[in-house]
C-alpha cells in the first residue's frame, strides 16, 4: 500500500507531493501528519490520498504517524484541492495553510509540549455589558435573520449583508451564530485584522466566553496551536480570527462570517494566493454552511453576484439608533489654490477645525499617503496625465519618467503645461501626515493633537493608545491613515475632515475608484456618533469624480452603477476574470526577454478567451536589487489559457488579484 503525502520540505519552501510506502501495521487516512525522509532529510508531511497507484520504483516509506488523530478533516482536504484548482497553486501548498506551523515543526522534531492555561489579550476581553442580548431585534434584522436561518435549516447558502456601519450587523451575526450551535455546529468569524477590529471581537467573547477561539497572527506559534487544538478537540466551537481561521478544524462548520468583505487583507499575496471571501463560499458548498458577508461597502463583483442572485442580498438600510450619517461637504481643492491658499487645509476645514475645538468637540483628519507622489496632477484643473491607451494615470518614477503600469508604455518626462487646460502649474501630487499634523497644529494651538500612521502604529499597542487618549477626552484632534478610519467608535466626534481624497483614486488599478470609496465612507462615518451630531469635509482636486460624490452624498448603489459601468468599459470584474503574473530577475535584460516572451506566447494561444496586457514593469519595478516585470490576462475565461501555455517558475501566478500593483 502506498500514500501521496504533501511533503512541507521546510517551514517556507516550497512543498510538493510525494508517494510513499506504508509499512504493515501502520493505518494511515488522508489528513494524518506523518514524518517523512526527504532526501537527507527529516519533513513533515499531510497524507492527501492512500491506496495510490505505485510509480514502479521501489518507495521509501512513511517513517511514522505523528498524530493519531488526522490533523485535516475530509472537508478540509476538499476545500484544499478546490483552492489548488482554483489558485493554480501546488496542492501541498494549499494543505500547508491548513496546517498550524506549529504542528509542522514538531512532527519533524517531536518535542513534548504542555498545554498552557489560556490567555484572551486584555482589549479583547473587555467586559463589555452584553446588553442587547436580550433586545428585539429590529425589522431589518429579524428579516435578514429568518433569510439565514431559512439557509441554515436547508443546505447553507451566502449572503450579502449589506448595512451601514451601525446598521446592526454585528448582531446579525452573533444571532445566527446562537441559532447555529443550537443546531450542534460550529461558526467562523473572520475580521480582516483583529487590532483593528477589537470591537467586534470582543462582543463574540462577551457573548460565547469559553466557547470561543481566536486565532489571528498576533498569536506566539505556541498560542496558536493551543487555539487550534481546542478546537480540533471540540472544545471550542466559535473561531473567531484573521484569514486563515477560516481552516480551523471544526467538526461541523455550519456558519461562515467574513466580515468587512471588501478588505484586501482577505487575499493572501503569497501561495496558496486564495481569496477567503471565495474559498468561505466554497467552505459552505461542501459543507452545506451558510456564508454571511458583512459591509457597508462591499466590492463591486460581491454587489453584482448579489443583485444576480449568486448571493442572496440581506440590506439593513439604517442605523439602529437612527443617528444621521453626517452631512459632508466637497471643497475643490482648484479653488483654494486660486485664492493663493496653499495650506494643505482648506479655509472650510480650518473654519470647522477652529469651531470643534472651541466646543470642546473631537475632530478627525484623514489622508492617504499611499501613491505619495505618484502621479502628475494639474493644481488649475485637476487633470491627471494618463497612458492614452489606457486612461489610467501614468505613474512617476524616480528618474522622472512617465510609465503606464499597464501596457509599459513610457514618456520621458512630465509635459511642462497641463494637457486639458494648459496651465503650468503641473506637478507631482502628494502630502504627508507630518505636514499635515504641523499645519493643524499651528491652526489649532490649544488643542492636544495625536497622529496615527503605519509607522506609528507599528508601536505596540499604538492604536489602543490613541483610541483610549480620544475616548477620554484629552486629545482632541487626531490625523491619520487608514488606521484611523477603523474602530474608532467616538461619540465626541464631531467633524471628519479628508485631506486629500485623490491619492488612491489616483493609482493606475482597476479598484482605485472603489477603495476610494470605500476609505472615505468608512472614515465619514466616524463623525456624528453621539447626540451632538456631526458632519464631514471632503477635500479634492477632483469634485466631480463618481467616487466622491458618492461618498459624500453616502450613495453606496450610486457608486456602484458608476463603477459597475467603468469597469465594463475595460471588462475588468465581474465583467471579466483577472490573473497577474509576475517575475523578477537581477538583470534588467533578462526579466524583460523573460516577460517579451511569455506574453508572446499568452497571445498566440488566447484567441477570445482572454486579452493580453504589457509585458509592462511591475508597480514596485525594483524590489530588493531585483527588477519587476508582469504581465495580465484579463478576459472570461484567462485559465483555458493558462491551460495551454506553460508558465515556469520563475512566474508568480495570481489569479484573480486585489489589485494589479503589486
Ligand atoms: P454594525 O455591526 O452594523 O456596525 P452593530 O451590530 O454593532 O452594527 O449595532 C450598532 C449598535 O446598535 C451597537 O451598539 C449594538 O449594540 C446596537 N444594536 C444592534 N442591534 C440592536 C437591537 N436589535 N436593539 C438595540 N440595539 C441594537
Ligand atoms: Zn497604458
Amino acid at each position: 500500500m502506498n500514500a501521496e503525502v504533501a511533503v512541507f520540505a521546510g517551514l517556507r519552501g516550497p512543498a510538493r507531493t510525494f508517494t510513499y510506502g506504508v509499512p504493515e501495521g501502520l493505518a494511515l487516512a488522508p489528513g494524518h501528519l506523518v514524518r517523512v525522509a526527504l532526501g537527507p532529510r527529516v519533513a513533515a508531511g499531510v497524507v492527501v490520498a492512500v491506496d495510490v497507484p505505485s510509480p514502479g520504483r521501489e518507495l521509501r516509506p512513511v517513517e511514522a504517524l505523528a498524530q493519531p488523530e488526522p490533523v485535516l478533516r475530509a472537508y478540509q482536504l476538499e476545500l484544499a484541492r478546490w483552492i489548488a484548482r482554483r489558485y493554480r497553486c501546488s496542492l501541498a501548498d494549499a494543505v500547508r495553510a491548513m496546517v498550524p506551523p506549529g504542528l509542522a515543526r514538531r512532527a519533524r522534531t517531536p518535542v513534548r509540549t504542555r498545554a498552557r492555561p489560556r490567555r484572551i489579550p486584555a482589549e479583547l476581553a473587555l467586559a463589555e455589558d452584553d446588553a442587547v442580548r436580550d433586545a428585539d431585534a429590529t425589522a431589518a434584522q429579524r428579516a435578514a435573520l429568518e433569510e439565514i436561518q431559512r439557509g441554515l435549516d436547508a443546505d447553507g447558502g451566502a449572503f450579502l449583508l449589506h448595512g451601514v456601519t451601525g446598521s446592526g450587523k454585528t448582531e446579525v451575526y452573533l444571532r445566527a451564530a446562537a441559532y447555529v450551535l443550537a443546531q450542534g455546529r460550529g461558526v467562523i468569524a473572520l475580521v480582516p485584522e483583529i487590532a483593528l477590529t477589537t470591537q467586534v471581537v470582543a462582543r463574540f467573547v462577551a457573548r460565547f466566553g469559553e466557547r470561543v477561539a481566536l486565532l489571528h497572527s498576533a498569536l506566539s506559534e505556541g498560542e496558536r496551536l493551543d487555539e487550534w487544538r481546542r478546537v480540533r478537540a471540540g472544545a471550542a466551537d466559535v473561531v473567531v480570527g484573521s484569514r486563515s481561521a477560516l481552516f480551523a478544524p471544526l467538526a461541523r462548520p455550519g456558519l461562515v462570517v467574513v466580515d468587512e468583505e471588501q478588505e484586501p487583507s482577505y487575499k493572501q499575496e503569497s501561495d496558496p494566493r486564495y481569496h477567503a471571501v471565495d474559498a468561505a463560499i466554497e467552505l459552505g458548498r461542501i459543507c452545506g454552511a451558510a456564508v454571511v458577508l458583512g459591509s457597508a461597502t462591499p466590492r463591486v463583483t460581491t454587489y453584482a453576484a448579489a443583485r444576480e442572485g449568486a448571493l442572496r442580498l440581506l440590506p439593513l438600510p439604517e442605523r439602529v439608533s437612527e443617528l444621521p450619517l453626517p452631512p459632508t461637504t466637497i471643497v475643490d481643492l482648484r479653488l483654494e489654490l486660486r485664492a493663493n491658499n496653499r495650506s494643505t487645509l482648506s479655509s472650510a476645514l480650518r473654519a470647522a477645525l477652529t469651531k470643534a475645538v472651541a466646543k470642546s468637540e473631537q475632530a478627525i483628519l484623514y489622508l492617504n499617503r499611499r501613491g505619495y507622489a505618484t502621479v502628475v496632477l494639474c493644481r488649475d484643473c485637476g487633470f491627471v496625465v494618463p497612458c492614452p491607451a489606457c486612461e489610467i494615470p501614468y505613474a512617476v518614477h524616480a528618474d522622472g519618467r512617465m510609465v503606464c503600469h499597464r501596457c509599459g508604455r513610457t514618456e520621458t518626462a512630465p509635459p511642462p503645461r497641463c494637457p486639458s487646460c494648459g496651465g503650468a502649474r503641473i506637478r507631482q501630487l502628494g502630502v504627508g501626515t507630518q505636514r499635515v499634523e504641523d499645519e493643524v497644529r499651528g491652526a489649532v494651538p490649544a488643542a492636544r493633537i495625536l497622529r496615527l500612521d503605519r509607522d506609528a502604529v507599528r508601536r505596540k499597542g499604538a492604536h489602543a493608545a490613541a483610541f483610549e487618549l480620544m475616548r477620554s477626552g484629552r486629545a482632541q484632534v487626531i490625523v491619520g491613515t487608514q488606521m484611523v478610519a477603523k474602530g474608532f467608535d467616538l461619540p465626541g466626534v464631531t467633524l471628519v475632515g479628508v485631506v486629500s481624497a485623490d491619492t488612491i483614486l489616483n493609482l493606475p488599478d482597476h479598484t482605485s475608484a472603489e477603495r476610494t470609496f470605500q476609505l472615505l465612507t468608512q472614515v465619514l462615518g466616524r463623525s456624528g456618533r453621539g447626540s451632538a451630531g456631526g458632519r464631514g469635509i471632503l477635500q479634492t482636486y477632483l469634485p466631480d469624480h463618481y467616487a466622491i460624490r458618492a461618498a459624500a452624498a453616502h450613495d453606496y448603489a450610486a457608486f456602484a452603477e458608476a463603477e459597475l459601468a467603468a469597469r465594463k468599459r475595460f471588462g475588468h470584474p465581474p465583467f471579466g476574470r483577472l490573473v497577474l503574473l509576475q517575475t523578477a530577475a537581477k538583470q534588467q535584460a533578462t526579466v524583460e526577454r523573460r516577460a517579451e516572451a511569455l506574453a508572446r506566447a499568452l497571445r498566440d494561444a488566447a484567441a477570445s478567451d482572454a486579452d493580453v496586457l504589457g509585458p509592462a514593469p511591475a508597480f514596485a519595478a525594483k524590489k530588493a536589487g531585483t527588477y519587476r516585470a508582469q504581465v495580465v490576462l484579463r478576459g472570461a475565461r484567462p485559465d483555458a489559457v493558462l491551460d495551454r501555455v506553460p508558465v515556469g517558475a520563475e512566474w508568480s501566478i495570481d489569479v484573480d488579484p486585489m489589485t494589479l500593483l503589486g
